[in-house]
Protein backbone atom coordinates (compact mmCIF):
# COMPACT_ATOMS: atom_id res chain seq x y z
CA UNK A 1 0.00 0.00 0.00
CA UNK A 2 1.25 3.87 -0.69
CA UNK A 3 -0.27 6.75 1.52
CA UNK A 4 -0.27 10.00 1.82
CA UNK A 5 1.04 12.15 4.85
CA UNK A 6 -0.60 15.62 6.19
CA UNK A 7 1.28 17.62 8.46
CA UNK A 8 0.03 20.60 10.92
CA UNK A 9 2.92 22.15 12.39
CA UNK A 10 1.72 24.49 14.68
CA UNK A 11 3.23 26.63 17.51
CA UNK A 12 1.79 24.71 20.54
CA UNK A 13 1.33 21.01 19.07
CA UNK A 14 2.30 19.20 16.18
CA UNK A 15 -0.27 17.06 14.39
CA UNK A 16 0.40 14.44 11.23
CA UNK A 17 -1.97 11.83 9.50
CA UNK A 18 -2.19 9.44 6.81
CA UNK A 19 -4.09 8.67 4.43
CA UNK A 20 -4.69 5.58 1.86
CA UNK A 21 -4.82 6.81 -1.93
CA UNK A 22 -8.65 7.46 -2.01
CA UNK A 23 -7.67 10.18 1.15
CA UNK A 24 -9.06 7.67 3.59
CA UNK A 25 -7.86 8.44 6.83
CA UNK A 26 -5.52 5.68 8.33
CA UNK A 27 -3.42 6.90 11.47
CA UNK A 28 -3.14 10.11 13.40
CA UNK A 29 -0.44 11.23 15.93
CA UNK A 30 -0.20 14.46 18.01
CA UNK A 31 2.49 15.88 20.06
CA UNK A 32 3.56 19.07 22.11
CA UNK A 33 5.97 21.64 19.61
CA UNK A 34 9.30 21.23 21.31
CA UNK A 35 10.81 24.68 21.77
CA UNK A 36 13.83 23.49 19.39
CA UNK A 37 14.38 23.83 15.85
CA UNK A 38 16.33 20.07 15.16
CA UNK A 39 13.82 18.86 18.34
CA UNK A 40 11.32 19.39 16.12
CA UNK A 41 11.95 18.70 12.85
CA UNK A 42 13.26 14.77 14.42
CA UNK A 43 9.63 14.64 15.98
CA UNK A 44 8.18 15.24 12.55
CA UNK A 45 10.51 12.60 11.19
CA UNK A 46 9.12 10.27 13.94
CA UNK A 47 5.49 10.85 14.23
CA UNK A 48 5.75 10.65 9.94
CA UNK A 49 7.46 7.02 11.21
CA UNK A 50 4.31 6.53 13.53
CA UNK A 51 1.86 7.01 10.76
CA UNK A 52 3.20 5.68 7.63
CA UNK A 53 5.50 2.82 8.77
CA UNK A 54 7.34 1.19 6.35
CA UNK A 55 4.99 2.38 3.45
CA UNK A 56 5.71 4.29 0.39
CA UNK A 57 4.92 8.00 0.94
CA UNK A 58 3.14 9.15 -2.42
CA UNK A 59 3.29 12.98 -1.65
CA UNK A 60 3.11 14.79 1.92
CA UNK A 61 1.53 17.99 2.78
CA UNK A 62 1.69 20.78 6.10
CA UNK A 63 0.19 23.92 7.52
CA UNK A 64 2.26 26.01 9.04
CA UNK A 65 2.35 29.28 10.83
CA UNK A 66 3.21 32.42 8.07
CA UNK A 67 5.39 33.63 6.69
CA UNK A 68 6.26 31.61 4.52
CA UNK A 69 6.98 30.77 0.73
CA UNK A 70 4.44 28.41 -0.83
CA UNK A 71 6.72 28.13 -4.05
CA UNK A 72 10.13 27.82 -2.09
CA UNK A 73 9.16 25.60 0.84
CA UNK A 74 11.28 28.29 3.34
CA UNK A 75 9.12 28.93 6.55
CA UNK A 76 9.82 30.94 9.36
CA UNK A 77 6.68 30.89 11.46
CA UNK A 78 5.97 33.99 14.22
CA UNK A 79 5.44 31.47 16.68
CA UNK A 80 8.13 29.31 16.71
CA UNK A 81 11.16 31.80 17.01
CA UNK A 82 13.56 29.35 16.60
CA UNK A 83 12.26 28.60 12.78
CA UNK A 84 13.79 30.66 11.04
CA UNK A 85 14.46 30.33 6.90
CA UNK A 86 13.96 26.76 7.32
CA UNK A 87 13.71 24.97 4.02
CA UNK A 88 11.13 22.50 5.23
CA UNK A 89 10.78 21.55 1.53
CA UNK A 90 13.64 20.88 -0.04
CA UNK A 91 14.81 19.05 3.42
CA UNK A 92 11.40 16.96 3.40
CA UNK A 93 11.70 16.25 -0.84
CA UNK A 94 15.55 14.88 -0.05
CA UNK A 95 14.23 12.90 2.87
CA UNK A 96 11.55 11.44 1.87
CA UNK A 97 11.76 11.16 -2.34
CA UNK A 98 8.47 12.78 -2.59
CA UNK A 99 6.84 15.96 -3.50
CA UNK A 100 6.35 18.17 -0.28
CA UNK A 101 3.59 20.55 -0.28
CA UNK A 102 3.53 23.52 2.13
CA UNK A 103 1.50 26.61 2.97
CA UNK A 104 0.43 28.86 5.24
CA UNK A 105 -1.78 27.02 8.29
CA UNK A 106 -5.04 28.93 7.09
CA UNK A 107 -4.87 28.50 3.58
CA UNK A 108 -4.29 24.74 4.43
CA UNK A 109 -7.23 24.88 7.20
CA UNK A 110 -9.23 26.45 3.90
CA UNK A 111 -8.51 23.27 1.61
CA UNK A 112 -9.51 21.19 4.65
CA UNK A 113 -13.10 22.84 4.55
CA UNK A 114 -13.90 23.50 1.00
CA UNK A 115 -12.20 19.44 0.25
CA UNK A 116 -13.06 17.80 3.67
CA UNK A 117 -15.73 19.19 5.50
CA UNK A 118 -18.50 19.67 2.69
CA UNK A 119 -18.62 23.69 1.92
CA UNK A 120 -18.34 24.03 -1.66
CA UNK A 121 -18.69 27.31 -2.48
CA UNK A 122 -17.82 28.99 -5.51
CA UNK A 123 -16.07 32.11 -3.32
CA UNK A 124 -15.31 31.14 -0.10
CA UNK A 125 -13.61 32.77 3.01
CA UNK A 126 -11.97 30.44 5.80
CA UNK A 127 -11.05 32.32 9.07
CA UNK A 128 -9.59 31.20 12.49
CA UNK A 129 -10.77 32.94 15.68
CA UNK A 130 -8.06 31.57 17.90
CA UNK A 131 -4.98 33.09 19.75
CA UNK A 132 -5.06 35.39 16.15
CA UNK A 133 -7.21 35.84 13.74
CA UNK A 134 -5.99 34.41 9.95
CA UNK A 135 -8.09 33.87 6.90
CA UNK A 136 -7.55 32.03 3.29
CA UNK A 137 -9.99 32.36 0.26
CA UNK A 138 -10.36 29.93 -2.24
CA UNK A 139 -11.81 30.91 -5.41
CA UNK A 140 -13.20 28.10 -7.31
CA UNK A 141 -11.02 25.81 -5.18
CA UNK A 142 -7.95 28.06 -5.89
CA UNK A 143 -6.06 29.87 -3.12
CA UNK A 144 -6.25 33.78 -3.44
CA UNK A 145 -3.47 35.19 -2.76
CA UNK A 146 -1.91 38.89 -2.91
CA UNK A 147 0.68 41.25 -4.74
CA UNK A 148 4.03 39.36 -4.28
CA UNK A 149 2.48 36.33 -3.27
CA UNK A 150 1.18 38.38 0.29
CA UNK A 151 -0.94 36.52 2.20
CA UNK A 152 -4.09 38.55 3.30
CA UNK A 153 -4.35 39.85 6.79
CA UNK A 154 -8.47 39.43 7.32
CA UNK A 155 -8.25 40.30 11.12
CA UNK A 156 -5.80 43.73 10.95
CA UNK A 157 -8.84 45.95 9.57
CA UNK A 158 -10.09 48.57 11.26
CA UNK A 159 -13.58 48.54 12.59
CA UNK A 160 -16.07 50.80 14.30
CA UNK A 161 -16.34 49.07 17.77
CA UNK A 162 -17.93 48.70 20.79
CA UNK A 163 -15.28 48.34 24.11
CA UNK A 164 -16.57 48.04 27.54
CA UNK A 165 -12.46 48.32 28.88
CA UNK A 166 -10.88 50.35 25.80
CA UNK A 167 -7.54 50.35 27.82
CA UNK A 168 -6.68 46.70 26.88
CA UNK A 169 -7.23 47.37 23.44
CA UNK A 170 -3.94 46.49 21.77
CA UNK A 171 -3.02 44.69 18.25
CA UNK A 172 0.10 42.39 18.01
CA UNK A 173 0.87 44.68 14.65
CA UNK A 174 1.02 48.15 16.83
CA UNK A 175 -2.22 49.04 15.81
CA UNK A 176 -5.18 49.68 18.01
CA UNK A 177 -8.15 49.23 16.57
CA UNK A 178 -7.58 46.33 14.67
CA UNK A 179 -10.51 43.33 14.86
CA UNK A 180 -7.80 41.15 15.93
CA UNK A 181 -7.64 43.13 18.87
CA UNK A 182 -10.90 42.87 19.87
CA UNK A 183 -12.30 39.73 19.14
CA UNK A 184 -8.96 37.08 19.27
CA UNK A 185 -8.51 34.84 22.10
CA UNK A 186 -5.40 37.50 22.71
CA UNK A 187 -7.29 40.76 22.49
CA UNK A 188 -10.25 39.06 24.54
CA UNK A 189 -7.95 38.27 27.46
CA UNK A 190 -6.65 41.77 26.87
CA UNK A 191 -10.08 43.24 26.97
CA UNK A 192 -12.35 41.17 29.57
CA UNK A 193 -9.29 39.79 31.58
CA UNK A 194 -10.38 36.22 31.35
CA UNK A 195 -10.50 33.46 28.51
CA UNK A 196 -13.05 33.48 25.87
CA UNK A 197 -14.51 30.51 27.56
CA UNK A 198 -15.69 32.38 30.77
CA UNK A 199 -17.06 35.92 28.64
CA UNK A 200 -20.83 36.05 29.94
CA UNK A 201 -23.49 36.82 27.58
CA UNK A 202 -22.90 40.55 27.56
CA UNK A 203 -19.67 40.26 26.62
CA UNK A 204 -19.87 37.99 24.15
CA UNK A 205 -22.55 40.16 22.49
CA UNK A 206 -20.30 42.58 22.51
CA UNK A 207 -17.49 40.35 21.03
CA UNK A 208 -20.19 38.99 18.24
CA UNK A 209 -20.99 42.96 17.46
CA UNK A 210 -17.11 43.50 16.75
CA UNK A 211 -16.92 40.24 14.48
CA UNK A 212 -19.93 41.29 12.70
CA UNK A 213 -18.34 44.73 11.27
CA UNK A 214 -15.41 43.08 10.09
CA UNK A 215 -16.91 40.39 8.67
CA UNK A 216 -19.22 43.25 6.88
CA UNK A 217 -16.08 44.92 5.62
CA UNK A 218 -15.07 41.38 4.22
CA UNK A 219 -18.76 40.71 2.65
CA UNK A 220 -18.82 44.19 1.20
CA UNK A 221 -15.60 44.21 -0.40
CA UNK A 222 -15.38 40.91 -1.57
CA UNK A 223 -19.03 39.62 -1.67
CA UNK A 224 -17.95 35.87 -1.22
CA UNK A 225 -20.72 33.37 -1.16
CA UNK A 226 -19.50 31.78 2.69
CA UNK A 227 -17.88 32.77 5.27
CA UNK A 228 -16.72 29.33 7.66
CA UNK A 229 -15.59 30.35 11.10
CA UNK A 230 -13.31 27.72 12.79
CA UNK A 231 -10.36 28.44 15.74
CA UNK A 232 -11.27 27.43 19.56
CA UNK A 233 -12.78 30.68 19.99
CA UNK A 234 -15.51 30.42 17.11
CA UNK A 235 -16.08 26.77 17.65
CA UNK A 236 -16.16 26.70 21.34
CA UNK A 237 -18.79 29.84 21.47
CA UNK A 238 -20.57 28.79 18.69
CA UNK A 239 -24.08 30.71 18.63
CA UNK A 240 -23.20 32.81 21.15
CA UNK A 241 -20.48 34.45 19.05
CA UNK A 242 -22.42 33.29 15.30
CA UNK A 243 -25.80 35.15 15.92
CA UNK A 244 -24.83 38.63 17.09
CA UNK A 245 -21.91 38.38 14.49
CA UNK A 246 -24.56 37.62 11.53
CA UNK A 247 -27.06 40.03 12.71
CA UNK A 248 -24.77 42.70 12.78
CA UNK A 249 -23.40 42.17 9.92
CA UNK A 250 -26.58 41.67 7.42
CA UNK A 251 -27.57 44.69 9.54
CA UNK A 252 -24.84 46.77 7.92
CA UNK A 253 -24.38 45.28 4.44
CA UNK A 254 -26.99 47.09 2.39
CA UNK A 255 -25.80 46.87 -1.26
CA UNK A 256 -24.69 43.22 -1.86
CA UNK A 257 -26.00 39.90 -0.44
CA UNK A 258 -25.21 38.84 2.75
CA UNK A 259 -22.64 35.58 2.73
CA UNK A 260 -23.59 32.61 4.60
CA UNK A 261 -22.21 32.09 7.84
CA UNK A 262 -21.20 29.06 9.41
CA UNK A 263 -19.11 27.08 12.14
CA UNK A 264 -16.06 25.05 11.19
CA UNK A 265 -17.49 21.41 10.40
CA UNK A 266 -13.98 20.24 11.58
CA UNK A 267 -13.04 22.24 14.46
CA UNK A 268 -9.29 21.37 15.08
CA UNK A 269 -8.30 19.32 12.31
CA UNK A 270 -9.21 21.57 9.94
CA UNK A 271 -5.43 22.44 8.34
CA UNK A 272 -4.17 18.57 9.39
CA UNK A 273 -7.16 18.00 6.76
CA UNK A 274 -6.05 20.25 4.36
CA UNK A 275 -2.45 18.89 4.46
CA UNK A 276 -3.88 15.44 3.70
CA UNK A 277 -5.62 17.33 0.58
CA UNK A 278 -2.82 19.26 -0.80
CA UNK A 279 -0.96 16.09 0.27
CA UNK A 280 -2.63 14.08 -2.25
CA UNK A 281 -3.26 17.13 -5.01
CA UNK A 282 -0.74 19.56 -4.51
CA UNK A 283 -1.27 23.33 -4.74
CA UNK A 284 -1.36 24.80 -8.21
ZN1 LIG B 1 -3.45 44.33 13.88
Amino acid sequence: MAVYVGLDIGGTKFMVASADESGHLLARTLESTPIGLEDGLNLLDLMIHQVAGREKILGMGAAVGGPLDWQTGVVSPLHQPQWREVPLKARMEARYNCPFWVDVDTNVAAFGEYFKGGFQADRMLYMTLSTGIGGGFLIDGKIYRGANGAHPEVGHQSIPYRCMNPAGLWCDCGVPDCLEALVSGTGIRRIYGKPAEELNAEEWSEVGYNLGQGLRNIAAIYTPDLIVLGGGVATGAGDKLLLPAQKTMEENLRLVPAPMLRLSKLGYDTALMGALVIAQHGIH
